[in-house]
């Protein structure tokens, strides 16, 4: 019998949205944190050229995009490494850092592909409890243990959608200890910082990894971009790991150009932040208990694990499909990206709808 390694064979496939929707309707798609409006024409129209070039392999170094980088955040080009979306990086790190005999290390509610990079190396995953308002660097540091390799963390995490101040990851990064790599996750870092902030300078002592993606802040999760600033020495690993040509021409050619749009990233920055202030006050005024965050998405918690399950079915009969969090360890809650205001509306009606239903 033809059988897979035993940690491959106990893994459950990884959970994506379920966006399977029988009805006639156009449904609502909240669930996966993609843009509120569509990519900067600018990207589009440097895919479009590239197009015709495909009988050709993309430039493995991803040298224009790099430079790109380098030049907006003032950063190393050297030190910049760029993947099929950020997952292939979170992947890529995982194999090469973790593994049997290794753990893993990342908050109870953080973004679960942390915990599947880490079983598919191999490794253990381990997690520390967060405090109400987020991550807690006293009880990540109480959780090393002596295999501990690498700690992950979400900033702003991803379904919590709190941010961790600056200076708590300076204070997480000294506290750890010099063998373990921190790889810092700001997939939402546009959103929170503004394009040009950061933590960079923590790469500078060779054991912290910044990582971030084109597919939020820059709408372009269709092409499968992603990027990090690492070490010298981390990147010179992770080169190893990553499939060669990871990352096809169009995607590299919009990247490139959504870089380069940076008025057209900053107004959808704008954009997500006016509809977060405008249906997070809509929610909380109709009695939800919801965390607005500084991300593209809102978490509304509801009593328990059923109550949200249920709502959830009710919206999805509805054709709005949000996300269930159990993933995360928040059964209680339901994630909804934020959207266009009609889609907003329209969501926000049908979960009045369930409410009305519920309240009898
Ligand atoms: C969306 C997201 C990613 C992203 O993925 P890509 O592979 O770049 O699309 C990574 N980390 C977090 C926390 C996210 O929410």
């Amino acid at each position: 019998m033809i059988r897979a390694l035993p940690h491959i064979e106990a893994m459950a496939p990884y959970a994506l949205a379920d966006n399977d929707h029988g009805g006639p309707d156009k449904p609502v798609l909240m669930a996966q944190n993609e843009s509120v409006r569509p990519p900067s024409p600018a990207a589009v129209e440097a895919a479009q050229r590239v197009l015709r070039s495909g009988a050709l392999y993309p430039d493995p170094d991803w040298t224009d995009l790099r430079r790109a980088l380098s030049d907006l955040h003032d950063i190393d080009a050297a030190g910049i490494l760029c993947g099929n979306g950020s997952l292939d990086l979170i992947a890529a790190l995982a194999r090469a850092y973790a593994g049997p005999g290794r753990a893993v290390l990342a908050p109870a509610h953080a973004y679960p592909f942390f915990a599947t990079a880490a079983k598919l190396a191999g490794a253990r995953f381990d997690t520390a409890p967060e405090a109400p308002h987020g991550v807690c660097v006293t009880e990540l540091l109480r959780a090393v243990r002596d295999d501990t390799q690498v700690v992950f963390v979400a900033n702003p995490g991803n379904p919590t959608g709190t941010r961790i101040p600056t200076e708590a990851l300076r204070e997480l990064r000294e506290g750890l200890r010099d063998d373990i790599l921190l790889i810092i996750d700001e997939a939402y870092g546009e959103f929170a910082n503004g394009p040009d902030k950061g933590c960079w300078n923590l790469t500078e002592a060779g054991d912290c990894v910044v990582l971030r993606t084109f597919s939020k802040a820059y709408g372009l999760a269709g092409y499968r971009a992603g990027w990090g600033l690492f070490p010298p020495g981390v990147a010179a690993e992770v080169r190893k790991v990553l499939n060669p040509n990871n990352l096809a021409a169009v995607s590299q050619a919009a990247a490139e150009a959504a870089v380069s749009d940076q008025a057209y990233m900053r107004e959808t920055c704008a954009l997500t932040a006016r509809a977060r202030d405008r249906w997070s006050g809509k929610l909380a005024g109709a009695g939800f208990d919801v965390v607005p965050g500084c991300t593209n998405f809102l978490v509304v918690r509801f009593g328990d694990a059923i109550t949200a399950a249920e709502a959830d079915a009710f919206l999805r009969s509805s054709g709005v499909f949000v996300r269930r969090q159990h993933g995360a360890g928040l059964p209680e809650a339901l994630r909804w990206t934020l959207a266009a205001d009609a889609e907003m509306a329209r969501a926000f009606g049908a979960l009045m709808s369930w409410k009305e239903q519920r309240d009898g």
